[in-house]
């Protein structure tokens, strides 16, 4: 008889990992299944918040990830023209910190949680299978999904549970209708590595009048350069993309100083488009978690976040629902709340700042403004950084606590 899994996993970013481990700490038998083979690359700014820290601590990775030559990053600099502001993590309250975010390739971060996942014996593997379509059973509940293996052929893996971890396009968002994109966001990104840049300690945006770079130093000490570009912008340039990308660096004159000898490593690699929102993220059999709920762009290097939270906070619910059948249409149902709570507000903060660096006068004027108030952007950079959440900022409390917090140095 064919084996049903209790759950299948689709996707083996670090939503989908995380995930993996949690349930089978818990005991779940779980299959993971990811189109690619691994160690794999994946186009992103490869800054983790600060706020990551825990979940990796609490799925035995942060010190593999240590070893391997992870940078701390203390805080960002906020630049655009000669315009600079420069914000720090650091405590603004009494609540337990994180005074650092990390920055790896992905390659490595990815390949660590995977790592951590596969040596649980209740997780099975399965490299290179690639989603096709979802299963249903007589109810119309989704039972599992149609994978192809490496070498075209096509299964039907069972679950009692089908979860989307498949990223920012998920084909299983799609399939059960509940991607949207967000049309005015119609921005790609280019994301190549350097060498030859001085490293820094701090993650670096610099703002142009159309798009942002976004760039880090990561462990193997290559300067990581992303360019968020509006995608019309792209498509009618004239050129090879060195020169386009060139030319814009050109308009960030702190990034070129910084970038006068760099030498790129490897090829750019191009994903767009990144901004979408789902409108549902449980259904009947699954669920969907990380970049498959919905994503905005990588201005406030927050996605990593989401994912691990996400993956916790679904984790808990599945065990809640397995152990106490009666209560697990409110387990999910609790999912998403949460979702709403913890990410929704960051992703509607995320999309306002979107509106707002499409201004450069305004970006430029809040820059001269975040320049003279340190402190006001060590709160900036560490609501994006995850420690500060928006509804802090309706708190008095929080506020009292801000004054009352050492003076930025
Ligand atoms: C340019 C850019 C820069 C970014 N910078 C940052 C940053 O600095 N910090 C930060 O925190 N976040 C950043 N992000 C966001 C971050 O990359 C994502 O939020 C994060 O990777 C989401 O994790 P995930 O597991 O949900 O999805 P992913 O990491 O995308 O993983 C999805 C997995 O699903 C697999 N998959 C896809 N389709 C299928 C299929 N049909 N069948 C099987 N497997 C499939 C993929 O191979 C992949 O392994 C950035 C994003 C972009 C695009």
């Amino acid at each position: 008889m064919t084996k049903i899994h209790d759950v299948l996993i689709l996707g083996a970013g670090p939503a989908g990992t995380a995930l993996a481990s949690h349930l089978a700490r818990s005991g779940f038998d779980v299959a993971l299944a990811d189109k690619k083979s691994f160690p794999r690359a994946k186009p992103c700014g490869e800054f983790l918040s600060p706020e990551c820290r825990p979940y990796l601590q609490e799925l035995g990775v942060e010190n593999a990830l240590l070893q391997q030559g992870t940078r701390r990053i203390h805080g960002m600099h906020l630049c655009s023209g000669e315009w600079r502001a420069r914000g720090r993590f650091r405590s603004l309250t009494s609540a337990p910190y994180n005074d650092a975010g990390y920055a790896i390739r992905r390659e490595i971060l990815d390949t660590e949680l995977l790592r951590a996942a596969r040596a649980r014996p209740e997780v099975t593997w399965l490299e290179r299978h690639e989603f096709r379509t979802l299963l249903r059973d007589a109810n119309g509940a989704v039972s599992g999904a149609v994978l192809r293996d490496q070498t075209g052929a096509e299964r039907a893996v069972r679950a009692q549970t089908t979860i989307g971890a498949d990223g920012v396009h998920s084909r299983v968002a799609r399939q059960l209708g509940v991607q949207r994109q967000i049309r005015w966001l119609d921005r790609l990104a280019l994301v190549a590595h350097f060498d030859g840049v001085v490293p820094a300690a701090e993650a670096e945006v610099h703002f142009l009048d159309n798009a942002y770079f976004a760039a880090t130093t990561v462990d193997d000490g290559s300067f990581h350069l992303n360019l968020l570009i509006d995608r019309n912008a792209l498509a009618d340039r004239d050129g090879d993309l060195d020169a386009f990308v060139q030319e814009h660096i050109a308009a960030a004159p702190m990034l070129a100083r910084r970038m006068s000898n760099a030498k790129r490593r490897g090829q750019w690699k191009g994903i767009g488009p990144l901004a979408f929102r789902t409108t549902k993220q449980t259904f009947a059999g699954g669920a969907l978690v990380g970049d498959a709920c919905g994503y905005i762009d990588p201005l406030t290097g927050e996605g990593i976040y989401f994912s691990l939270h996400g993956a916790r906070s679904l984790a808990n619910a599945l065990a809640v629902a397995r152990h106490e059948p009666h209560r697990a249409a409110a387990a999910m149902r609790g999912y998403e709340q949460e979702r709403r709570r913890e990410i929704a507000p960051r992703l509607r903060l995320a999309a306002l700042l979107q509106r707002g660096i499409r201004h450069p006068f305004l970006v430029r004027s809040c820059l001269s403004a975040l320049a003279a108030w340190p402190r006001l952007c060590d709160l900036l950079v560490n609501l994006t950084g995850d420690a500060v959440h928006p509804r802090d900022l309706l708190q008095p409390a929080f506020w009292r606590q801000w004054r009352e917090a050492a003076p930025s140095s």
